[in-house]
């Protein structure tokens, strides 16, 4: 089935196109957007300005947004996770965090959207949710974007800072996801600045060098995991690919193009990456780069052995990395619970289908 086209999801131009295919004039164009991006029309007949006909029209090739909230017993409790189901039946989630994760700015009234970029993952770390089942397929440009203003129409909070730290691998979907944060960015689209978006990715150096090379200054988050090969690559396939010194030859470029630190993502997996050596010279590597680090203690996944470390550990990993001075912080936060449990809940949604 080819996807309906959706309004969220084309760029300016296009929308511009779009309408005079439809023999319309480009002033039409201003008007549809502030329907879909500030007053967050659901469909094209709340569209009173334009004429009927036209909206008639409209509706008859496109939809506004390509994502149907999917209202079930998980989406009204606190966790603010929320399911969305795609025009060919396949299921995303996206996350909504009140708080603010400090290494990503510390305002209170921040709420951060943890945006997915495909549906699976092909890339199959060992630890996470996203990657169990597979790779599905890319997200289009639309359908990235408009779970920002989905989760903003569910939760009534307007987002201001935005992860792609949900299901998939960004930059294995470069130009969707360049496309999204375009569309993101823009003063007519959502109008969310590029240094409220981090962009995380599992490593792909040739694509981070791509994304140093992009003219937005948008964040860089890696998922480090593991600081040395030996560690790395048992639970981070990717690392054969790209070992460390590749990724970090890419870094070291991306440094020299951009002014956003870099922050590396570690997941304290007990008896996996949480000994003093992987402390010691997770310290010197994110020093080399002057990189701030974000700890997380692993969140159990159906299905996966792995467990947190004891608290105690947790601290004393932070502890070591604080010593040698590096910027690091360790999130014990409920909401950061639910970002980095991404990809559970639409696994949990499949399942129940297939039964
Ligand atoms: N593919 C990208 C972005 C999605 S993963 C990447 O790997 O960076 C977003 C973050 O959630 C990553 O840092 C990932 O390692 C982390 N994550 C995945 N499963 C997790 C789990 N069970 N507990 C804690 N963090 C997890
Ligand atoms: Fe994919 Fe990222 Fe999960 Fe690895 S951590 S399987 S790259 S989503």
């Amino acid at each position: 089935m080819p996807a309906p086209r959706s309004i969220i999801g084309l760029e300016r131009q296009e929308v511009e196109d779009a309408l005079a295919e439809l023999g319309e004039r480009p002033y039409r164009t201003g008007q549809l957007l502030k329907w879909v991006y500030e007053k967050r029309a659901a469909g094209f007949d709340e569209m009173s300005d334009l004429p009927a006909d036209l909206r008639e029209r409209l509706a008859g090739r496109f939809a506004v947004s390509p994502l149907q909230p999917v209202r079930d017993s998980r989406s009204g409790d606190t966790t603010r996770k929320y399911l969305y189901r795609l025009h060919d039946g396949r299921y995303i989630e996206t996350v909504l965090i009140p708080a603010s994760p400090s290494l990503y700015g510390d305002r209170s009234d921040r709420h951060t959207a943890c945006v997915s970029s495909q549906v699976g993952c092909a890339y199959g770390c060992k630890f996470c949710a996203s990657g169990l089942d597979g790779f599905a397929r890319n997200l289009d440009a639309g359908e990235i974007a408009a779970q920002v203003l989905a989760v903003e129409a569910e939760s009534g909070k307007k987002v201001n800072n935005i992860v792609f730290m949900g299901m998939g691998e960004p930059l294995a979907n470069f130009d969707n996801l360049m496309k999204a944060i375009r569309i993101i960015n823009a003063d007519w689209g959502i109008g969310i600045g590029a240094r409220h978006m981090t962009v995380s990715t599992s490593g792909l150096a040739p694509q981070i060098r791509k994304f140093a090379d992009q003219p937005l200054q948008i964040r860089l988050a890696i998922s480090l995991h593991g600081a040395s090969d030996e560690v790395r690559e048992t639970i981070m396939p990717v690392n054969k690919k790209y070992p460390i010194d590749s990724l970090f030859d890419a870094l070291r470029y991306f440094n020299s193009r951009k002014k956003q630190r870099i922050t590396f993502e570690y997941i304290l997996i007990e008896g996996v990456n949480d000994s003093p050596d992987q402390a010691r010279l997770l310290a010197r590597r994110a020093e080399s780069l002057n990189a701030k680090v974000n700890l997380i203690p692993y969140n159990t996944v159906e299905g996966l052995p792995w467990r947190r470390p004891s608290e105690r550990a947790q601290d004393d990993f932070h502890q070591t990395l604080m010593s040698h001075g590096v910027l690091t912080t360790l999130r014990r936060e409920k909401g950061h619970d639910i970002e980095a449990a991404c990809g559970q809940l639409r696994l949990r949604k499949e399942k129940e289908e297939a039964r």
